[in-house]
């Protein structure tokens, strides 16, 4: 579970986001949609510790983190041009964050050709990442982030600079997987159709504060203000 409590980040004069308070329970997925500049990275860079709330406390289960290093978050992230490792085949960078763990060697194998294996790519395990099409490094940087067996998944737009066909079909493939798996996750995403389709349940973020949250339901039948209705309104 993880608890937002009064999250404000202000880089210098510039408020990215304001006041945001939210809980994400144990083994939902929620999807942070709203428009370009809104505060969605800023949220799930600040949940992964990457930068330091100006105002606010972040607790992962009863666990307050706010002063705890990235490294220590067990947080698992796949963000737009998080780019997999050169020089390491596919599997190797999947066992990568399993071996810095600890995790003996047979074990962190057999766990990520079984992750592989789900998103449908361990036969290409001891391929090169640079001679993978995009939508398979896709899945590699997902697989790599679960490998560590996160207590939470963030997601930045996993899935941006694939065309529409790959999109749908790893798009099921994401959802299938975090539905088995049921890692708490948080899903930010341009794409209203995924967010309605995946999500327990949907923040609408405008302007670095919280419109609306609900699930995809409520939202679109009973959204909160002309905000939400014309924003999850524009499918696209
Ligand atoms: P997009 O959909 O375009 O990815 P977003 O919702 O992810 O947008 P953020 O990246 O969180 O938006 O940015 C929120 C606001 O904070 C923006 O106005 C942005 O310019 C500002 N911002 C983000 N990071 C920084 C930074 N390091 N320094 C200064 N301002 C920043
Ligand atoms: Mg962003």
């Amino acid at each position: 579970e993880v608890t937002l409590d009064g999250i404000t980040k202000r880089f210098g004069t510039e408020t990215a986001i304001e006041d945001i308070s939210l809980t994400v329970r144990e083994g939902e997925v929620l999807s942070i949609v709203g428009p370009s500049g809104c505060g969605k990275s800023t949220t799930l860079r600040t949940i992964a510790g990457f930068e330091e709330p100006t105002e606010g406390r972040i607790h992962f289960d009863d666990r307050d983190v706010t002063d705890v290093r990235a490294e220590e978050r067990n947080v698992g992230l796949v963000f737009q041009n998080y780019a997999l490792f050169k020089n390491m085949t596919v599997l190797e960078n999947v066992t990568f964050g399993p071996r810095m763990q600890g995790v003996p060697k047979e074990e962190r194998r057999a766990k990520a050709m079984e992750l592989l294996e789900l998103v449908g790519i361990d036969d290409l395990a001891d391929r090169d990442p640079s001679s993978l099409s995009g939508g398979q490094q896709q899945r590699v940087g997902l697989v790599r982030a679960l490998a560590i067996e996160p207590e939470i998944l963030l997601l930045d737009e996993p899935m941006t600079g694939l065309d529409a066909k790959l999109k749908k079909r790893l798009r099921r493939e994401i959802g299938k997987l975090l539905t088995d798996i049921g890692v708490t996750t948080l899903y930010v995403t341009h794409d209203q159709t995924q967010a309605m389709a995946m999500a327990d349940r949907v923040a609408v973020l405008n302007d670095g504060h919280i419109e609306q949250i609900g699930t995809p339901e409520t939202v679109y039948e009973q959204p909160a203000n002309q905000f939400v209705a014309n924003f999850i309104g524009t499918s696209n």
